[in-house]
């Protein structure tokens, strides 16, 4: 894939390898437009996360890196953030960054892909989790903080799947999404676990075309091997449905190429 935005560094200390480890391979793919979009500091959950203090440290070398790699891939900066009523920090919401991704990783504070607190799922009614989900999804589109729209259906993780249909569980988020001009992320890790697809679904993905709603590619690599496996699927995926242009950022202006 030619462009992939969304990758992560040991300071969120679950991901492993160096900056130069994931740009070696991004290169050996064919990619042309690699972010880092590492776990953006905040105020909860903080063992999974960079600190406040290591934003600059952070920033400063993957510039280092888009200033070494110049000839051979165009690197950007970017955050992956919680979407957390109360915790979004302004250090990161006005970051000079290429784009800021937004994400739900919480349903009132419970992290629901957390293998931690899997136990969780078989307390509640799968329904109304994936309802949540997807309302905290629209509330994030509405807060107009992003650009990007972090694996659309993460909720899906662990294969719990609701009754009702999903697209119309999805369908505020969506339309939330494309008012806010935002761009959907077609997020390889979903291969990589329990429920082997992308994220979004296909029929997710269909509806986000029938929107007009953009897209861009992402390995969510946390190792270095993980960077671009599976992107011949994620390509295929968004070609059968229809898409010719995938999107980059740079100081948080969208920036179109076929691919
Ligand atoms: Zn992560
Ligand atoms: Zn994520």
């Amino acid at each position: 894939m030619i462009v992939d935005l969304h990758n992560h560094t040991p300071l969120c200390n679950h991901a492993q390898g160096s900056m130069d480890e994931y740009i070696e391979e991004a290169i050996r793919a064919g990619t042309q437009y690699f972010g880092f979009s590492d776990h953006a500091p905040m105020d909860f959950d903080l063992e999974y996360r960079m600190t406040f203090a290591q934003m600059q440290s952070y920033e400063r070398d993957v510039l280092h890196a888009k200033e070494k790699y110049k000839d051979k891939i165009e690197i950007l900066l970017g955050y992956e953030v919680d979407y957390l009523e109360g915790h979004m920090d302004s250090r990161v919401l006005h970051a000079k960054v290429d784009y800021l991704i937004g994400s739900v990783h919480f349903i009132e504070g419970w992290g629901f892909d957390n293998p931690e607190f899997i136990g969780r799922w078989r307390e509640q009614d799968i329904d109304e989790v994936w309802q949540k989900y997807f309302d905290a999804i629209e509330a994030m589109a509405k807060s107009g903080l992003f650009d990007i729209v972090g694996h659309l259906d993460l909720i899906k993780v662990f294969k719990f799947m609701p009754q009702g249909d999903i697209n119309a569980m999805a369908n505020k988020a969506l339309l939330a999404i494309k008012k806010a001009d935002m761009v959907l992320e077609l997020n390889i890790a979903g291969y990589r676990k329990d429920v082997k697809e992308a994220y979004p679904s296909r029929d997710l993905l269909k509806e986000a075309y029938r929107l007009d709603i953009p897209i861009t590619f992402a390995s969510d690599a946390h190792k270095p091997e993980q960077v671009a496996l599976f992107n011949e699927q994620i390509v295929q995926l968004a070609k059968e449905i229809g898409y010719t242009e995938c999107v980059y950022f740079i100081n948080r202006e969208k920036k179109f190429l076929n691919f």
